[in-house]
C-alpha cells in the first residue's frame, strides 16, 4: 500500500477523494464514485451546480452571504496557511470555557483566526465537577481532549455580562422551557456558588447579578480542579487556570486576580468594585 503523503492531504482538500458507502463491502472504487456521485454541471454564469438547490433556498440568506464574504476576504488570501493547519493539525495553546450567548464570541475578543483558540461553550460557561458516573459529559470531554490531546497550556473560564444562564438561576419562579428542564438542572450547578457568595461576598456592593456572575466563574475554577489531572499539572506549573469576565455594552474584560480571586480591568489594572 502506498504510504499516504502530504500531498495526499491537498488532494483531500480539493474535493478529488471521495468516499461513499458501497453496494457490497461498504467501500467503493474511484470509478464507482465518480459514476455516482452527483457531478457539478455549469451554470449560465460559469458557477458549478449540484442537485436541486433546494438547500440554498432553505439555508438562512444571512450566512450564505456571509460564507461568501468568508470565502473572498478571509479564506482565500489566507488559503496557504489554512491548508497547513487542515493538513498538519491544530496546536491551540489556550481552551476558553465560555458560553453560548451569542453576543460573547471568544475568538472576536481575543482577535484570533481558525486553530488558536480551542473553544467549548454552554449555559453559563459552566464546568461540572470531576465524574466517572453519569453519561454523557460533553464539557468534561471537551475538557479531557484540550488538556491530554492537545496538551494546552492555558485554560480560560470566560464569563459575561447579562448571563441568561445566571439570570435564570437568579429568577426563583422561573418556569422549565420544556418538560425535560435541561437548563433548570444544569444550572444547578451554580448552587455552590450562591452558597460561597452569601457566606463570603468578596465582591462587597456589586450589583447581584454581575457578582453571580463572577461567583460562577470562581466556581467554574474550583470544579476544574476536581479534574486530578487537572490539578496536577496545575501544581506542576504546566497548566494556568484564569477566570475573565466580558461585557459587550462597554467592551471591557475584566480578568480574575488568583490570589485574591477579585476581578480587575484588564487594561487599567483596576478592581472592580460596587456603585
Ligand atoms: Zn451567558
Amino acid at each position: 500500500m502506498r504510504r499516504k503523503t502530504i500531498e495526499d492531504g491537498r488532494e483531500d482538500l480539493l474535493g478529488l477523494r471521495v468516499v461513499s458507502c458501497g453496494p457490497s463491502n461498504g467501500v467503493m472504487s474511484m470509478s464507482e464514485t465518480k459514476n455516482t456521485v452527483n457531478k457539478p454541471s455549469a451554470s449560465s454564469d460559469g458557477r458549478h451546480e449540484v442537485g436541486t438547490g433546494q438547500a440554498q433556498m432553505t439555508f438562512p440568506a444571512d450566512l450564505l452571504s456571509g460564507y461568501s464574504r468568508y470565502r473572498n476576504k478571509s479564506f482565500l488570501p489566507n488559503k496557504r496557511a489554512l491548508e497547513d493547519l487542515a493538513i498538519y493539525g491544530q496546536k491551540p495553546k489556550v481552551l476558553v470555557i465560555g458560553c453560548c450567548d451569542s453576543r460573547v464570541t471568544p475568538e472576536g475578543i481575543f482577535d484570533v483566526g481558525p486553530g488558536e483558540l480551542f473553544v467549548v461553550r454552554n449555559v453559563a460557561n459552566l464546568v461540572p465537577p470531576y465524574e466517572e458516573h453519569g453519561d454523557y459529559h460533553g464539557t468534561s470531554a471537551a475538557l479531557e481532549f484540550a488538556v491530554h490531546g492537545l496538551k494546552v497550556e492555558h485554560i480560560v473560564v470566560l464569563g459575561h455580562a447579562r448571563c441568561g444562564g445566571i439570570a435564570a438561576f437568579r429568577a426563583e419562579d422561573a418556569e422549565p422551557l420544556s418538560p425535560g428542564n435541561f437548563i433548570g438542572k444544569w444550572i444547578t450547578l451554580l448552587q455552590p456558588a450562591a452558597r460561597t457568595l452569601a457566606c463570603n461576598p468578596v465582591d462587597h456592593g456589586l450589583e447581584p447579578q454581575m457578582a453571580m456572575e463572577f461567583a460562577g466563574i470562581r466556581q467554574s475554577l474550583k470544579n476544574l480542579r476536581t479534574f486530578p489531572w487537572v490539578e496536577d499539572l496545575e501544581t506542576k506549573n504546566r497548566l494556568a487556570l484564569h477566570g475573565a469576565w466580558f461585557d459587550i455594552r462597554s467592551g471591557q474584560l475584566k480578568l480574575m486576580d488568583p490570589e485574591t480571586a477579585l476581578f480587575h480591568d484588564a487594561e487599567t489594572n483596576q478592581v472592580v468594585v460596587g456603585v
